[in-house]
């Protein structure tokens, strides 16, 4: 049985309240004029729903925050936010909690020449099957983002480390990797440093430490990277932020991509260069993600 998708359009009023209306996933809803149409100006999140319950809904709707004040978007008024992520999960019925799903937060700069106020949707849909990442794993290649890791430093309006809607290049990204017959990507920065996934976060297991990269080098601070380094370190596993080198990636222990819709999927294989599994231990990880 599939979900019925459920959309919820945000509307602000002259008055500055923001009235939440349902709509029909269907029928066309966003003016041709939207910016978030028209220059992909806008940010946006996706959060996996599981068991009927938004996982780090929190971490979400302040990343939604974030992203939005670092596009001088006005600041999205998260009450309103989490009751409609929450209402969308309960028009969708009592099937919502037999399913996987996402709920996609859209949120735009608005309408061109309209009253300067956002345009915001919340839409709900079934999401996987991620069995075949999660179990087969894999193949990844790495690419040059073209940016310094101190890009976020140096040239913050190029917006690195926001979750902005310009996903274009992420996608031309994923393409290319299957151009050279891989499933995906891991960033790197010109100066050598691992940035993240088009879109998820890597983990490394290097010398029994699980590491990521810092969002200060300008990639997004993962939701279920951040569930998994708390599951790790609640196991007595060390965990940590730091940069990691090209050498360090290709030798790592293990290698996982972190995202809220697939939660982990293990690294088979880099640059064509088999990386070492624990399909045991992956497993019970995306056990407990899903039960978090
Ligand atoms: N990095 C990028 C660029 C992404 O687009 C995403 C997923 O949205 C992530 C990392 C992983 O974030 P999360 O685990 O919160 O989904």
């Amino acid at each position: 049985m599939t979900v019925k998708p459920i959309l919820l359009m945000l509307r602000t009023d002259s008055s500055g309240d923001i009235e939440v209306r349902a709509a029909d996933p269907d029928a066309p809803q966003v003016s041709v004029l939207d910016f978030g149409v028209t220059r992909g100006d806008g940010v946006f999140e996706s959060i996996g729903v599981v068991g009927g319950r938004p996982q780090a809904l929190e971490p979400h709707l302040e990343r939604l925050a974030k992203s939005a004040a670092m596009l001088d978007l006005p600041e999205p008024p998260l009450d309103v936010w989490r009751s409609a992520v929450l209402q969308s999960i309960e028009l969708a019925g009592p099937d919502a909690a037999d399913e996987e799903l996402l709920v996609k937060l859209i949120y735009t700069r608005g309408i061109e020449g309209g009253d300067d106020t956002a345009t915001g949707w919340v839409h709900l849909f079934s999401s996987g099957p991620y069995d075949h990442e999660r179990e087969g794993g894999i193949s990844v290649v790495t690419l040059d983002r073209g940016y310094r890791s101190d890009v976020a430093t140096t040239s913050p309006w190029l917006l690195q480390g926001a979750k902005t809607l310009s996903y274009a290049v992420n996608k031309a990204a994923l393409r290319e990797a299957g151009r050279r017959g891989a499933d995906d990507v891991i960033f790197i920065s010109t100066d050598g440093i691992v940035l993240e996934g088009p879109n998820s976060t890597v983990i490394a297991l290097i010398d029994g430490v699980y590491v990521t990269t810092p969002s200060s080098l300008g990639v997004l601070e993962g939701t279920t990277q951040a569930a998994f380094f708390a599951d790790a370190e609640g196991r007595g596993a060390a965990t940590e932020y730091r940069s990691i080198t090209v050498d360090e990636l290709r030798s790592a222990s293990a290698l996982w991509l972190a995202s809220s819709g697939r939660q982990i999927a293990p690294v088979v294989s880099l640059d064509g260069e088999a990386v070492a599994q624990d399909p045991a231990f992956t497993s019970a990880a995306v056990g407990r993600l899903l039960a978090r």
